[in-house]
């Protein structure tokens, strides 16, 4: 699978990369909500590159476990969201 038909399963917006906050806002894919001890809700977001190396490694996991991959399934559903 080609690198941008991956990205193409993301909706990207100005964010903050969780690994790569020296980059500064930057494209981002929203990866998860976490709730911080200190309570309230923090968004946890990838930049290309993270994005990408989490999809390999999700391939490679699935391959290990003999599933399909498919990607575009970082993040799941937004715990925010939730009732
Ligand atoms: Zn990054």
């Amino acid at each position: 699978m080609e690198r941008q038909q991956i990205l193409d399963l993301y909706q990207w917006a100005p964010g903050i990369c969780f690994r790569h906050p020296v980059k500064g806002e930057t494209a981002t894919i929203h990866v998860e909500t976490v709730r911080p001890a200190g309570g309230g809700l923090q968004d946890v977001r990838a930049c290309v590159d993270c994005a990408l190396a989490m999809e390999e490694r999700r391939k490679a996991a699935a391959e290990r476990g003999g599933v399909a991959y498919k990607p575009g399934m970082l993040g799941g559903p937004d715990p925010a969201d939730q009732p």
